[in-house]
């Protein structure tokens, strides 16, 4: 006799933990029919933990294991955090990058909706309490105003609440409690008052109306014609006729109007008051909607030509390329694209790489959508990120976001288009931890499944990119001439070896870009010089018997650095003092080897002291203000000259830079790197791109040992399609993307013998099902790091070949692998198309 089958209320999880799988847990009755697919629901998970699960599906059926079911606790939204299309997307990621559910739910949430035991909350003595709290709320409140900051696990040992967790996330709401991570600013929504029309009056000939009837009433009259003015001029600029939704500031409608025509108004049931909860993100100071300035700026006729092109192509592809030179003009373009969509009520996200994201581009851009913008940083504080994401599933959810890779993750009710502007960019590729994804890739197959198009944007595409284009996947659109008919700069090579011989170089500068520097500081211009190294000197080296001090804990020489007064290593992060005396032959002289940032800007002073020099590297730009006070320094001309990393190389719109100087190419072009001369391709004509953007033809300085490679002739003439020409000949004649597929495979041990067995069975492992597809194992050029030793394994699969079968039997040769206990505590893992 078969038992009856007893069905229960159940749903299976995804816990922001590293598991292969998602779990399941029993539903109380008291929440049936209220738990959907993007719920959070807080389970207990191990030993006593506890974590906010996000719900993947919810229905009712049998269980094998009755005994093994656990009881989900509570449900902490009464509506999913999550919409359908960001679950799907989470399964998308996790299949293709080959990492967990967990994984990508951890990298995409911001953390104030990741609430879990681990998390640490802090008690806001700014909390006033307007709204009143429920007994258990105030309890855990006079609670942790004593503790002021505790991990939510141990507030639970001492409260007397069941479930803490619930009580902690209503508190986080209130504002009265705030995650540990926004310590640095207390989070509270600032509000201000606003005034629309009332309903009754959206039409023209109601408004007629009423103005008869205010003939005698001329300060009424006064202060409506100057509401209508006001959110007709916000309108006409975002091409929208819902114009008088706009939200005007009532202090900005008020100015030089009578408090008492505003009161009459509003007793007539003409305009009506209301609070809107404005977002900190980005607001300018000098900004408030209404008061829209803006040099109108109508599209040059090779913008209008771009823009029509670009429309034309989205009637047959999915996808655009737009290859505009730099300071063509794109980002306006982009802003027409977006007023169109707008125009339609769909949704944008526009995309940048973390750095060319500035409080300059937001305010350009605010000008134009004013509140209709909202922006997501990954250096904003956490509270504004999870108000950007709630406000997203709102009823009023921004019409456009920019932001940065993260952004992928946000929801989207009524996407239209995805912008991703400069999208040759590697740091849209997350390298660690997992999930490993390629942002511009991800937002391809997801306005792919919402229906939307995708325009991407860069001076210098990337290789794949640029074969969709040829080969007719994804439109393409060329602007070829900067904005204002400008120049692009003149670029001229010097040859470091000639002057080394004739013994003219001054430390790192030749003649010709010192005197390039001289004259553009005489004619008050400004400079910017690109090293991609920082620090003081890449190396200190014992000059009797050549011993370089080397990380402890990583296979790599130490660098220099001033500022710090200390040797660091640039993988770990471990620092060591400087050494006075070699320890090996115990000489004193311990020369700087090379030249890093802080180097160059000491020697700089030396050259031109009277100089302003200011350096931009990852050393002076820790936080997000450090950075957006020097570009506003340089903006105002404070600054004469700018050295820095890459940093410089990137999206900065100044009018005042004639010169710019690259000081060593060749150290682009030297990486073990299939991508090297890609990169140094877009490296170079970026940085050059910074010079003469607005008036004069700009003049850039590159100094390298090898003035006789084609690429640098290339970089030169601006000539991309010969770039690409011969690269792309090289990437078939080896197959290498986009002529095959990538996956590196990485193994990483505390154990030397452990990490080379690993690797010896892994090849093994992948040699029977890939055969000749394997490379490896190698031994990366840097073999330990933080005490680590790698191994590494390529494999590369023809484009033509499954890869979601290729997918299947690396996981399982992944898992079986782990299972066998030696392999316990090794790191394995996937690298899918990696940068
Ligand atoms: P890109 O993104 O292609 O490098 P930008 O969009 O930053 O170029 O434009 C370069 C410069 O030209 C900017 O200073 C911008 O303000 C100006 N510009 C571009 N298009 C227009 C336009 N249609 N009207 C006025 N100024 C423009
Ligand atoms: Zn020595
Ligand atoms: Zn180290």
């Amino acid at each position: 006799m078969e038992r009856p089958l007893r069905l229960f209320l159940l749903a299976d999880v995804i816990l922001p933990l590293p598991l292969a799988d998602t779990y399941t847990y029993r539903l109380p009755e008291t929440m049936r029919g209220k738990v959907e697919a993007g719920s959070r629901l807080i389970v207990p998970f191990g030993s006593k933990k506890i974590y906010s699960a996000i719900v993947l599906r919810a229905y009712e059926g049998p269980y094998d294991d009755e005994k093994q079911l656990k009881d989900a606790i509570d449900l902490l939204d009464d509506a999913p955090v999550l919409l359908p299309s960001q679950l799907w997307l989470w399964q998308w990621i996790a299949d293709y990058y080959l990492c967990t559910l967990g994984e990508v739910y951890k990298a995409a949430l911001p953390s104030g909706l990741k609430l879990e035991s681990e998390s640490v909350v802090v008690y806001n003595p700014d909390y006033d309490d307007d709204n009143p709290l429920t007994k258990s709320e105030q309890h855990v409140l006079d609670l942790m105003e004593r503790l002021r900051k505790q991990k939510v696990l141990d507030l639970q040992k001492v409260v007397e609440v069941k479930n803490v967790l619930p009580v902690v996330k209503n508190l986080l709401e209130k504002g009265a409690l705030t995650m540990h991570e926004e310590l640095r600013q207390n989070y509270r929504p600032r509000t201000v008052n606003c005034v629309r029309l009332t309903e009754d009056y959206f039409s023209q000939d109601r408004l007629n109306e009423l103005f008869d009837q205010l003939k005698r009433a001329q300060r009424q009259a006064d202060l409506l014609v100057r509401y209508l003015d006001l959110s007709k001029a916000a309108a006409a600029l975002t091409l929208d006729n819902r114009s008088l939704l706009v939200e005007i500031e009532k202090q900005t409608l008020m100015e030089g109007q009578s408090e008492a025509a505003f009161r009459a108004l509003k007793e007539r049931g003409v305009l009506e008051v209301y609070e809107k909860e404005v977002s900190r993100i980005g607001q300018m100071d000098n900004w408030t909607n209404g008061q829209l300035s803006r040099d109108n700026g109508a599209l040059s006729e090779a913008q209008k030509c771009a823009f029509d092109e670009i429309q034309t192509s989205f009637l047959k592809h999915d996808t655009c390329l737009l290859h505009g030179v730099t300071s063509s003009g794109k980002t306006e373009i982009y802003i027409r694209l977006i007023q169109e969509q707008i125009a339609q009520g769909r949704q944008v996200l526009y995309m940048l790489p973390e750095i060319v994201l500035t409080a300059q581009l937001v305010e350009r851009l605010r000008r134009v959508f004013g509140s209709r913008l909202g922006v997501y940083h990954s250096k904003y504080p956490d509270a504004e990120r999870v108000e950007v994401w709630k406000r997203q599933l709102s009823s009023q959810p921004y019409d456009i976001i920019v932001g940065v890779r993260s952004s992928i993750f946000l929801p989207f009710q009524n996407l239209g288009l995805v912008i991703i502007d400069e999208e040759h960019e590697t740091s849209f590729k997350q390298q660690d931890p997992a999930p490993r994804y390629h942002a511009r890739n991800v937002a391809l197959v997801m306005a792919h499944h919402m229906g939307a198009k995708t325009l991407l944007g860069t001076a210098t595409p990337s290789l794949e990119s640029y074969y969709n284009a040829q080969s007719g996947k994804y439109g393409l659109v060329t602007l070829s001439e900067r904005f204002g008919q400008v120049q692009l700069p003149l670029i001229r090579v010097v040859d470091i070896r000639q002057q080394r011989h004739r013994k003219e170089m001054k430390g790192a500068f030749t003649t010709p870009l010192l005197q390039a520097m001289r004259d553009a500081l005489d004619h008050r211009q400004q400079i910017i010089l690109f090293q991609n190294r920082r620090g003081y000197a890449p190396q200190v080296e014992c000059q009797t018997c050549g011993w370089t001090p080397r990380c402890t804990h990583c296979d790599v020489s130490l660098t220099q650095h001033h500022g710090s007064r200390q040797m660091v290593c640039h993988y770990c992060g471990a620092t060591y003092p400087i050494p006075q005396r070699c320890p090996q032959c115990e000489g004193y002289e311990l020369l700087p080897v090379g030249y890093g940032t802080e180097r160059i800007e000491e020697d700089l002073q030396k050259y031109f002291p009277q100089a302003r020099v200011a350096r931009m590297d990852l050393d002076t730009t820790r936080s997000r203000t450090a950075y957006e006070r020097l570009l506003a320094d340089f903006e105002r001309g404070q600054i004469d000259i700018l050295v820095g990393t890459q940093m410089v190389t990137k999206g900065l719109d100044f009018d005042r830079v004639s010169v710019v100087g690259i000081l060593n190419a060749d150290a682009l072009l030297n990486q073990p790197d299939f991508r090297s001369y890609e990169r140094a391709f877009q490296l170079m004509s970026q940085v050059a791109g910074r010079a003469g953007r607005r008036r004069q033809q700009g003049l850039v300085i590159m100094q390298t040992r090898s003035p006789e490679l084609p690429l640098i002739s290339q970089v030169v003439a601006n000539d991309y399609p010969a770039f690409y020409l011969s690269q792309v000949e090289e990437r078939q004649a080896f197959r290498y993307p986009p002529f095959s597929r990538l996956v590196y495979v990485h193994l990483r041990h505390r154990d030397h013998p452990t990490v080379a067995r690993l690797a010896a069975d892994m090849a093994t492992l992948l040699r029977q099902q890939f055969g000749t597809r394997v490379l490896g194992p190698d031994t990366p050029a840097v073999s330990r790091v933080a005490q680590l030793w790698r191994r590494q394994l390529i494999l590369k699969i023809e484009t033509t070949a499954s890869m979601a079968d290729a997918r299947r039997r690396l996981r399982q040769i992944r898992a079986r692998l782990l299972s066998q206990p030696q392999y316990r505590s090794a790191q394995l893992f996937f690298d899918v198309d990696p940068m």
